[in-house]
């Protein structure tokens, strides 16, 4: 009996290996980087408003070279068509979350009942392509001015909504020089421990790709783990 339970243990444990080697990068998840009470130093990087056919591949391609995990907070009526970029953000280990449906700030934010609708499309067009449900959100623009109804509502939903600390500019900054974004990058983490780094991964920012690599870079140089959210 003693053996059949050790064989089926072994049996499990390769199964599980053979899985993550299947999947590709198996990376350390992390929820509550923030909340975390230690020193460790930890970026997550935030890519918001993709998935884009131009973008985002060259993102993914970057993080795979650096063996980053990331999340992204996706849009969801920019899926269509991009289904297996989607899939490959699943495969390569990195995190989704819920951006919203069609970012019309006016559409949405009009009231508690259009939020919650604009948040459940993108979830069932996020669920029925990858079989996840994500439990987190970042509003559009962030729940810096967002009215109390609309961050209750989110929360009586599960979602646990999702800010950032720092970022590179991309979203407001036109043109910006790959150098300039690395530069924000590192200006708005200074003396941060837990860094979360808002990043734009739709069509408009291909400095932001560009810039990626010294971005990861600079905090691998200051010491921080990655992690996703
Ligand atoms: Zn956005």
């Amino acid at each position: 009996m003693k053996r059949n339970t050790d064989l089926l243990l072994a049996f499990m444990l390769a199964l599980a290996l053979f899985f993550a080697l299947c999947t590709g990068k198996v990376y350390a998840k992390t929820v509550n980087v923030l909340a975390e009470e230690t020193d460790r130093k930890v970026v997550c990087l935030t890519f918001d408003d993709g998935p884009s056919s131009l973008v985002t591949p060259v993102i993914l391609d970057i993080l795979e070279d650096e063996q980053v995990p990331a999340t992204f907070f996706l849009v969801g009526r920019q899926i269509e068509g991009r289904e297996e970029i989607v899939k490959r953000m699943v495969r390569e280990g990195h995190s989704i979350g819920i951006h919203t449906f069609t970012h019309e700030y006016e559409k949405i934010y009009a009231s508690k009942e259009s939020l919650l609708k604009d948040i459940e499309l993108t979830r069932r067009k996020i669920d029925a392509l990858t079989g996840i449900s994500p439990k987190i959100y970042r509003f559009p623009g962030g729940s810096f001015s967002i009215r109390e109804e609309l961050k209750s509502a989110v929360k009586e939903q599960g979602y646990t909504y999702i800010d950032w600390n720092a970022c590179c500019r991309d979203g407001e900054i036109k043109n910006a020089s790959p150098d300039r974004l690395v530069q924000e990058a590192i200006s708005t983490s200074k003396e941060k421990n837990k860094v979360i780094l808002l990043l734009h991964d739709s069509t408009t920012h291909k400095a932001t790709a560009d810039a990626l690599p010294s971005i990861i870079s600079y905090y691998r140089e200051q010491g921080y783990a990655f992690s996703k959210l």
